[in-house]
């Protein structure tokens, strides 16, 4: 789409994942006049992945963040389900659960620690969440006995969506609704107008910078203190045809995620140091190999796409989301790391709260800005 560069928005964007998405949807439904800013194209970041685990944190040692988590893992169902409706396309979201096999004697102890936690943390009126152990694989090979000496717990509560189906989804809610300006990568000038690459400037009431990796630099005259660091995360997809209700199986950092289409996702690596950020390599081999062993219900299955993406990391390691201190109409939201998918849209309608007139929505300490420019860290 093309706008003329004179053209005024109440809400800029700046970035096209899924962060920035959530904003455009949940702002464009506010009755906000919005334009979107994509550098590439829509989900070309670490948006456009293949694995979308919605992992809660674990129940013990409670605190705002993990609730903060919790309620939006909660509230994600609904939201997936309005998603699918509005735009015909299928999110991939089921509560499948998640296994985490045991594999040291002691792991026993903290897993009993962390079933009677969630007896209490996870408790909702009519839903019953429950973390419990089993000795054995509830299916044959998924996983490998082996794997699991000590047993594993298993919960009802974790769930999984498709990275790609989310996403598209959301871009088809708003298309009509949203300037959608891809192959625009926009700076932020020192009056807060976006400055396109043909030299247009864009004037918008509030902005939201939501640039994944590009956030810091694009705020650094604002905020300089603000920072963060991008590790590499490599992932595949495996052409299994599985029962799409098989749980999450989580073991040592690797996950098997199947999907509805009975594909098996399997990743990830967690990469400080590398050349290339989107290149694939033998530690991603590594990772099929090992996926392979923990479930070998995946059998040879073949590898139907490699994928590798940065994933930012804020330095504080939690999201940052609200208004700039002292920058009126500027607000940051971004830095979920490796748990965006299940709390995008919270983070969104957060950040959104102040700029359409909402109540806002309690944050935990660590993800407030004011908080991380002045240097407090709270329990992250
Ligand atoms: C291998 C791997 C596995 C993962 N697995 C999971 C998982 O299982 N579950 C989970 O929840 N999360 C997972 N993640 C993390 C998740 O994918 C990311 O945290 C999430 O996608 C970040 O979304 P975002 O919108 O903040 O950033 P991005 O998707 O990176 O979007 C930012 C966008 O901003 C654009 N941009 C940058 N600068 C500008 C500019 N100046 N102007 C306009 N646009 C700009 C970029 O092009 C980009 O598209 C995984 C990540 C990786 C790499």
């Amino acid at each position: 789409m093309s706008i003329s560069a004179s053209k005024n928005y109440d809400l800029a964007v700046i970035g096209g994942g899924v962060v920035g998405l959530w904003c455009a949807y949940l702002g464009a439904k506010a009755g906000l006049k919005i334009a979107l800013f994509e550098a590439n194209t829509i989900a070309s970041g670490a948006s456009g992945g293949l694995l979308g685990a919605l992992m809660p944190h674990m129940p013990t040692q409670w605190y705002e963040k993990k609730q903060f988590q919790f309620e939006a893992l909660i509230d994600l169902e609904p939201f997936a389900q309005q998603l699918e409706a509005e735009s015909g396309i299928d999110c991939g979201y089921a509560r499948v659960g998640r296994i985490l096999p045991l594999s040291l004697p002691e792991h026993e102890i903290e897993a009993k620690q962390k079933c009677d936690a969630a007896a209490i943390q996870w408790a909702r009126p009519n839903r019953n969440y429950e973390m419990r152990t089993v000795k054995k694989p509830t299916h044959p090979n998924w996983p490998h006995e082996d794997v699991m000496p000590h047993g594993a717990t298993i919960d009802n509560f974790s769930a999984r969506i498709n990275p790609r189906g989310v996403t598209s989804a959301l871009l088809r809610c708003i298309s009509d609704k949203v300037d959608i300006l891809e192959n625009s990568p926009v700076e932020l000038q020192a009056d807060k107008s976006l400055k396109m690459p043909d030299g247009g400037h864009i004037i918008a009431r509030d902005i939201i910078v939501t640039a994944g990796l590009n956030s810091f630099d694009l705020l650094q005259p604002f905020v300089p203190s603000l920072s963060g660091r991008p590790i590499k995360g490599q992932a595949a997809m495996l052409d299994t045809k599985l029962d799409p209700q098989l749980p999450v199986v989580h073991q040592a950092g690797v996950y098997l995620i199947v999907h509805n289409d009975g594909r098996t996702a399997v990743g990830s690596t967690s990469e400080r140091e590398f050349e290339d950020g989107h290149t694939t390599d033998h530690l991603l081999e590594e990772v099929i190999e090992k996926a392979r062993r923990i479930c070998p219900l995946v059998g040879n299955a073949p590898v139907v796409e490699r994928w590798a993406s940065l994933r930012m990391q804020p330095y504080g390691r939690d999201p940052l989301v609200g208004p700039v201190p002292e920058h009126e109409g500027l607000h940051i939201c971004t830095g979920g790391f490796k748990i965006t998918f299940g709390i995008a849209h919270r983070m969104a309608a957060a950040v959104l709260a102040p700029i359409i007139g909402n109540p806002a929505l309690e944050m935990p300490p660590s993800f407030q800005v004011e908080n991380r420019v002045n240097h407090i860290f709270p329990r992250t």
